[in-house]
Order: structure tokens, then C-alpha cells, then sequence
């Protein structure tokens, strides 16, 4: 599981892995508004407040947060199906989530993707251009990295793109990380 603040360069980090480890992308649901470049049901399935919430009752979700007044959680059914065929899924959550993956799948390596200096994540942020969604995402990863040490299995440094990239496919090729299914079936 693959978490950081927003803006610190996940998205690049999961795509540039997809080349590296098979794996299975758990595409996310959310309130929050498609930006331009968005494609629903392949960067998220994006639905109104009331149908996500129909989804939190019908205990859909594996997991969900509110993050900047939007809610985020991560489809149950797609992560069981791959889980059982013995695939890696790799979500990427914000930190609430990924309490609740730590205590539903003990076993799961959950991975923090950490700025190069909050410099940077700061110009990352303003490069979107809205100051008040910047500033507003910016206050909670300060709280985000604040309590990463505590949360995650490994921080991983995204300084350089290709060598960050390597690093969390190293971690999930490691015996630490194998499936779910297969580490069962081990003896
Ligand atoms: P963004 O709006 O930038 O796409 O995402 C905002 C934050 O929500 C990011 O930290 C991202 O990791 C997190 N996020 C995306 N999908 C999920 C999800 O399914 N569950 C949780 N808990 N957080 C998510």
C-alpha cells in the first residue's frame, strides 16, 4: 500500500511500478470532483456524496476517510477477487485508510512516499493553482508526515522519480511482501 501526501508524486510512483511488478491497481471511489485529465474508473469512480454513503452502509468499502472535505475509500470486492488469485494490489490511501488496511490486513506493507522537502511539495501544490486547496493540502500532510513513522513499514524518498520507483518495487518483490494467498499456502 502505497501512501503520501498529496502532491509528492504517488500517481508517478504507482505508474512507474506497473513496469516493473505485476500488480493490481485498486482504482478508489470518491465525492471529490474529477480534475481535466481524470478518466472515471480508471483514476477513480467518482460519485456523489449520497451514493458513497449508500456504499459505507452496504459495506462496500474496505476502507474510507474524509480528506479535504471529500470522501475517499477503496472498493472491498476488487481487492478480495485479486487478493485470492494471488496478485499484489497496491492502494493508495491517506493515512486514516491506511490504519484501517493495518488492522483489517495485518500483513499488509504499507509504504510512505515522502517529499524530497516540504519546499518542494509546497511548489508541487501551488503548480495546481488553486492557493486555498494547496494550502489546505499542505496543512494535512505536514500532519501526515508528522505521524508516518509510526504508521508505515518503509518511507521512501521521491527525489528522483526512477530510483524511488525502484526502491517500493524492491520492497514488494521482497518475502515480506508476497500475496496474501501465497503466503498462506507457504508451510
Ligand atoms: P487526491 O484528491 O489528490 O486525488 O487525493 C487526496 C488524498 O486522498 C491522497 O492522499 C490520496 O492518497 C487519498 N486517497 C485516494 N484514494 C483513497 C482511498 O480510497 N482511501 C483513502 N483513505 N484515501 C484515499
Amino acid at each position: 500500500m502505497v501512501s503520501g501526501p498529496s502532491g509528492v508524486g504517488k500517481s508517478s510512483v504507482v505508474d512507474g511500478l506497473s513496469r516493473a511488478v505485476p500488480f493490481h491497481f485498486s482504482v478508489s471511489m470518491t465525492t471529490r470532483p474529477p480534475r481535466e485529465s481524470e478518466v472515471d474508473g480508471v483514476d477513480y469512480w467518482f460519485v456523489t456524496r449520497q451514493e458513497f454513503e449508500r456504499r459505507i452502509a452496504a459495506g462496500e468499502l474496505l476502507e474510507w476517510a474524509e480528506y479535504n472535505q471529500d470522501l475517499y475509500g477503496t472498493p472491498r470486492a476488487p481487492v478480495i477477487e485479486q487478493l485470492a488469485a494471488g496478485h499484489h494490489v497496491v492502494l493508495d490511501i491517506e493515512n486514516e485508510g491506511a490504519r484501517q488496511v493495518r488492522r483489517s490486513y495485518p500483513e499488509a506493507v504499507l509504504v510512505f512516499v515522502l517529499p524530497p522537502s516540504l519546499a518542494v511539495l509546497e511548489q508541487r501544490l501551488r503548480n495546481r493553482g488553486d492557493t486555498a486547496d494547496a494550502d489546505a493540502r499542505l496543512a494535512v500532510a505536514r500532519e501526515q508526515i508528522a505521524a508516518a513513522p509510526d504508521l508505515f513499514d518503509y518511507v521512501v524518498v521521491n527525489d528522483d522519480l526512477d530510483a524511488a520507483i525502484s526502491r517500493v518495487a524492491d520492497i514488494l518483490a521482497s518475502p515480506a511482501a508476497r500475496p496474501q494467498s501465497v503466503t498462506e499456502e507457504t508451510p
